[in-house]
């Protein structure tokens, strides 16, 4: 979400005639979009804003704007405690940024205080210019927001309540992807499963799904997140009868133990998602599933933990990202007692990572020999000589061909499978 909300930054920017700068030191603005969901993320802004420090010090000219997360939760306050920067916008009013440029050279632009009490309650409808990173597939915001409040997190409180944006909207967006090449879409939402709840129109997430399936030239669509406790059958039915729609679910399980759940205000039991899980299994065999895992949760116990490495031995997912519980401001989990230690919570994330990569790792195996179609995205990071792809499952593909495969989907045999990604030959 941020990376994609970092594009429509950079799109404004575009669109106002500027240019991105080299990186070595010929910026005229600086723009630090923030993540505050842990701890880490906060910390690692405030020492790259220390160093700006010193650039804006060289350069008395340079802007520094701080968007995002922590711009939103800390409004006014970091004008205070760090002078320097120039304007600070949060993901709910990124087109202020339009009205800061137009018409102005950003020399001449005066400090700005948006308001950041309220969100743009026409921030939904709009429709902002969005420099894209890539050219085979693209980010496709379908709301913003979250009503869940999960007692941990911290995203309804800097994103706002939910708010979902008119299909035809997404539509034309889509379209427009798909004229210029695009191949795949990702919609991007906190909880996919409850778009269109608020809306005047009639309509869900899976009916948003059999609508942008129509739109030719684009090839597939991906989408997250899903709140398991939203996640319908109805749901599972277009997954499996939509061909466009890819074959992998990241269905966030966050704890195994129904104590822990209850905690987080889940809204589910682990039998409850567990069935969900079955149902979706049965009528997608070859579905991946990934999930997210909190450890060390306030009031975790051993026998809760046990719970979730149970959780992660029965459920057998494709892979997980998985963090120890941060404390956030603001989060009802603040006032929970029994908060878990830091070497407790080390050591319970470093046990799932073990158990997990030996999961992914076994199913990676599984694929060997096989042929896959992929979607070629470009040239592969980690080899410039290799192109890479995606799987309908999510998995990376890397393997040797002509920039001409790029952006068309190709079958692809897989010689060498290991943690992370897969090595193939071109059939
Ligand atoms: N809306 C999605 C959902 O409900 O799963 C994802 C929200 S969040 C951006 C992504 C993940 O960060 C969550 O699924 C959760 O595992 C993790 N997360 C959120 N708050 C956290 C916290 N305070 N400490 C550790 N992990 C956290
Ligand atoms: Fe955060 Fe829960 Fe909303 Fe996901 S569903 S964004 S974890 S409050």
């Amino acid at each position: 979400m941020n990376v994609h909300d970092s594009e429509k930054i950079a799109g404004i920017f575009a669109e106002s005639g500027h240019e991105e700068s080299t990186g070595k030191g010929d910026a005229d603005v600086i723009v630090l979009n923030t993540c505050s969901i842990r701890e880490k993320a906060e910390h690692k802004f405030y020492s790259d804003l220390g160093r700006l420090k010193k650039a804006k010090a060289n350069n008395p000219d340079l802007k520094i704007a701080v968007a995002g997360c922590i711009a939103q939760q800390e409004g006014k306050k970091l004008f205070k405690r760090f002078p320097y920067i120039d304007f600070v916008f949060g993901p709910n009013n990124i087109d202020s940024l339009q009205t800061l440029i137009n018409g102005n050279a950003l020399a001449t632009l005066k400090r700005h205080q948006p308001t950041f009490i309220d969100v743009n309650p026409d921030y939904p409808s709009m429709v902002l210019p969005v420099k894209r990173a890539g050219e085979v597939k693209a980010w496709v915001s379908i709301m913003y927001g979250c009503d869940n409040f999960c007692s941990y997190c911290v995203v309804p409180y800097t994103r706002g309540r939910e708010r979902s944006r008119p299909s035809t909207d997404i539509y034309k967006e889509a379209e427009k992807l798909a004229a210029e090449g695009f191949k795949e879409i990702n919609l991007l939402g906190q909880n996919v499963n409850s778009y269109g709840r608020k809306l005047d129109e009639d309509i869900d997430f899976p009916a948003l799904l059999y609508k942008l399936h129509e739109i030719e030239g684009i090839e597939r669509i991906r989408f997250v997140t899903s709140h398991p406790k939203d996640f319908s059958e109805k749901l599972i039915e277009a997954m499996r009868d939509l061909p466009k729609v890819c074959k992998h679910m990241h269905l966030p399980v966050q704890a195994g133990s129904d104590n822990v759940l209850a905690l987080m205000n889940r809204k589910y039991t682990y039998k409850e998602y567990k069935e969900k899980i079955d149902l979706l299994k049965s009528n997608i065999p070859e579905i991946a599933i990934t999930t997210d895992i909190i450890v060390g949760f306030p009031g975790e116990t051993d026998e809760d933990f046990r719970l979730t490495m149970k959780a992660l031995s029965e459920i057998e997912y494709d892979g997980i990202f998985a963090f120890k519980y941060s404390k956030r401001p603001g989060t009802k989990a603040l006032e929970l007692p029994d908060h878990v230690d830091e070497d407790n919570k080390s050591e319970r994330l470093s046990e799932v990572q073990k158990l997990q990569e030996n999961i992914t790792y076994n199913k990676n195996k599984l694929l060997e020999g096989r042929t896959v179609e992929i979607l070629v995205e470009g040239a592969s990071d980690a080899d410039k000589e290799k192109l890479t792809g995606r799987t309908t499952t999510n998995k990376i593909v890397n393997y040797y061909g002509g920039s001409s495969d790029i952006g068309k989907l190709i079958n692809v045999k897989i010689l060498d499978a290991k943690m992370h990604s897969l090595s193939g030959e071109k059939r």
